[in-house]
């Protein structure tokens, strides 16, 4: 495992962190998957109140001397904040859930700008100072999923030590992007990367074209590997969490953080990685993440699947199983984007400020066409 610095912190962290959100459903092989990654080096571990029920499992898995070696970070959910005494109400129950005296990292969660007027107005930088004063949160950090504008609004108006930025091959010009990840360098904050492989977009149905240049190229890597490659390559990097559900996968991803030292990318590598961005930008695919801050929708609309089964289908055409799935389960359920009445209650929610409801006409146009002629034609 590779360590680097965390900021002007002081913490020697390891490059990759364990990303608590999408742990397995097992409790019992979500306690062995986060011990098996302390075990191998891993000393960051990254949750949130909102995650469910990973503050107490993360909390069990801790116990037994684990957490001594770990720094741990987690998250303030903002939108249960109505009064300022609000901000330690909460910390104090996910000190508990976590069965632990102090938070090493604390984060105020997802300051989009409702969640930052909030902080402002609640006296959110009080708190966090408060806090660490009595010892119950090490560093104070927040993450984001906003413009770069506002990021540096945010990141210019307190004493941060940390923030948590989206970034992948995708996203290098999006949101808070890279050049946010080189502007809390230059302010001495630790840059935490997440949703390194677009909550598991880049991976589901990779395109043939992308798989043909995986293929092509004289250095052989898995697409995972070429995408947290990309990412740890950055000296301004600090920790890159990857929420992995399962053992396997974690294997995995310790293998390749093995080799995590920033510069290793060559300019030819970087070109190949504009090459497979390229791919992806020309499937039109939605930037839905499958965060699910945007539900429940009133009207019962499955917001993130239906955007999955969309991007699903644009990598996979003409196969029409993404159709088929929309068609005979959502629809029927009353679950697809038929059932949307355009309130726009979703869309104060989501960190990719996305257009949901625009969206939801477009994918009900594409997923709800009727599939039989394609069908007759596979039956001839
Ligand atoms: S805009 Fe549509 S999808 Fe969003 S909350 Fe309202 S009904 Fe649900
Ligand atoms: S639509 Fe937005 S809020 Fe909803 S799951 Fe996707 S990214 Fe998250």
């Amino acid at each position: 495992m590779e360590y680097t610095q965390y900021g002007k912190t002081g913490l020697k962290v390891s490059r990759f962190g364990l990303g608590c959100m999408r742990f397995p459903k097992d409790e019992k092989d979500a306690i062995e998957m986060v011990r098996y990654a302390i075990d191998h080096g891993v000393n960051y571990l990254d949750t949130a109140y909102v995650y469910e029920g990973s503050e107490v499992i993360t909390g069990k898995a801790l116990k037994d001397g684990y957490r001594s070696k770990t720094y741990l970070a987690t998250k303030s959910p903002i939108w249960k904040i109505t009064k300022h005494e609000d901000f330690e109400k909460c910390l104090d129950e996910e000190l508990e859930r976590l069965g632990t005296d102090h938070i090493d990292v604390y984060l105020l969660h997802n300051l989009y700008p409702d969640n930052w007027e909030k902080v402002k107005r609640f006296d959110g930088f009080t708190f966090l100072d408060k806090m660490v004063e009595k010892g119950k949160i090490g560093h104070k950090a927040f993450s984001i999923h906003s413009t770069l504008e506002h990021y540096k609004e945010i990141a210019d108006a307190y004493d941060w030590e940390m923030s948590q930025i989206q970034l992948n091959i995708l996203d290098e010009h999006h949101q808070v992007g890279a050049e946010g990840v080189r502007y809390a360098a230059q302010k001495g904050m630790a840059a935490v990367i997440m949703e390194p492989l677009r909550g598991g977009t880049l991976l589901n149905n990779v395109p043939a074209e992308v798989h043909e240049l995986l293929e092509q190229y004289p250095e052989k890597r898995s697409l995972a590997e070429w995408c947290f490659r990309w990412l740890y390559n950055m000296p301004e990097v600090s920790v890159v969490l990857s929420g992995t559900s399962s053992l396997e996968q974690l294997k995995d991803n310790l293998r390749i953080f093995d080799e995590a030292k920033a510069g290793v990318m060559s300019e030819e590598d970087l070109q190949f990685i504009a090459q497979i961005r390229g791919v992806y930008e020309s499937k039109r695919s939605i930037g839905c993440t499958g965060c699910r801050y945007c539900m429940p929708c009133p009207s019962g609309v499955n917001i993130p699947e239906i955007f999955r089964l969309y991007n699903s289908y644009q990598l996979a055409k003409p196969n029409v199983i993404d159709r088929l799935v929309y068609q005979r389960s959502f629809v029927p359920e009353g679950t697809g984007a038929d059932q949307c009445v355009s309130c726009g209650l979703c869309m104060q929610h989501c960190p990719q400020e996305l257009k949901i409801p625009d969206l939801l006409k477009l994918s009900h146009e594409e997923l709800a066409e009727d599939t039989a002629s394609f069908l007759n034609r596979l039956t001839k």
